[in-house]
């Protein structure tokens, strides 16, 4: 298990507490979190690959807002672990998620339990953001009947990864257009009425991937969802083996990495394994690359 990490930040001067909550963990063919061939090869490449990477974090990032808690994704719930959990989705989705990815997740590690024991109920949380519609982001949502939940329009009509037989019934998502432009990124929606937290179109790992920002006043974080598995892939223009949109893919590593130069940058994906203590150390993708 992956212990919280929290940390304290500055935004337009007050402070807002940021916790790192991992919710169970997950294995992925060694060759799907780093390709090494493109395009349909590198889908291939994972699929017959025999070798898994070591248990890695389901990242949930929850943000003590000054306008209501705010999360980004929910992770996996333990009925993951029952063996049938997948047979709904239909026998191809069922093949997929039972052989190539292993979750794990005890009852306790639901993001439902973690909140409480940092003082959060989950009626609380004013907003759920889905960075995109895999399992280990949208599993957790079951918890939050009572939130706002908010997903690119583009990415709920139309990744074909999605698993709709496992959303909750009651799921009527707010699906917003992201029709703003910020910094560099001239696709984006705000989050908040201060204008300090924006949903950004980040296109590669699926189709409608997005990306959350929290503009603080030393350093902005990003959410990074799953644009890339670990921050050294940004780093050296490494991609992941399941990309839907290569170009997309390209052009978010560049928006990404002109960001940074304009404003410091805490990069963090949503299972690499260091992103908790960067969030706590306050580690810039600029140390990063020079380190
Ligand atoms: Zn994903």
């Amino acid at each position: 298990m992956f212990p919280i990490q929290s940390t304290t930040i500055k935004v337009k001067g007050k402070p807002v507490k940021v916790h790192a909550i991992s919710t169970g963990s997950v294995k992925v063919k060694t060759k799907f979190r780093a390709a090494t061939k493109k395009g349909l090869f590198a889908k291939l490449d994972f699929v017959f690959d025999k070798e898994f990477t070591e248990w890695v974090p389901i990242w949930v990032w929850v943000i003590e807002h000054p306008e209501g808690i705010i999360i980004v994704d929910t992770g996996i719930n333990a009925n993951i672990n029952n063996e049938d959990y997948f047979k709904s989705t239909g026998i191809i989705n069922n093949w997929v998620n039972t052989s190539l990815f292993k979750f794990k997740i005890e009852p306790e590690e639901e993001i439902e339990s973690q909140l409480k024991t940092i003082g959060i109920s989950t009626k609380d949380v004013k907003k759920v953001i889905l960075t995109h519609m895999h399992i280990d982001h949208f599993d957790g949502l079951k918890f939050f009947k009572n939130s706002e939940i908010v997903i690119n329009k583009f990415e709920w009509t139309n990744n074909k990864e999605s698993l709709p037989s496992l959303y909750p019934d009651w799921l009527r998502p707010n699906l917003v257009d992201l029709t703003q432009s910020f910094s560099v990124f001239d696709k984006s929606c705000s989050l908040t009425k201060a204008n300090d937290m924006h949903l950004l179109f980040t296109p590669g790992h699926t189709v409608g991937h997005c990306s959350v920002l929290l503009s603080g006043d030393d350093h902005d974080i990003l959410f990074a969802g799953d644009i890339t598995y670990l921050e050294e892939q940004l780093i050296n223009g490494e991609f992941s083996g399941s990309i839907q949109d290569d170009e997309g893919n390209i052009e978010t590593y560049e928006k990404i990495l002109q960001h940074s130069q304009k404003r410091p940058l805490v990069f963090l994906p949503s299972h690499d394994v260091k992103a908790g203590e960067r969030l706590v150390n306050k580690v810039t993708f600029e140390s990063s690359l020079q380190a």
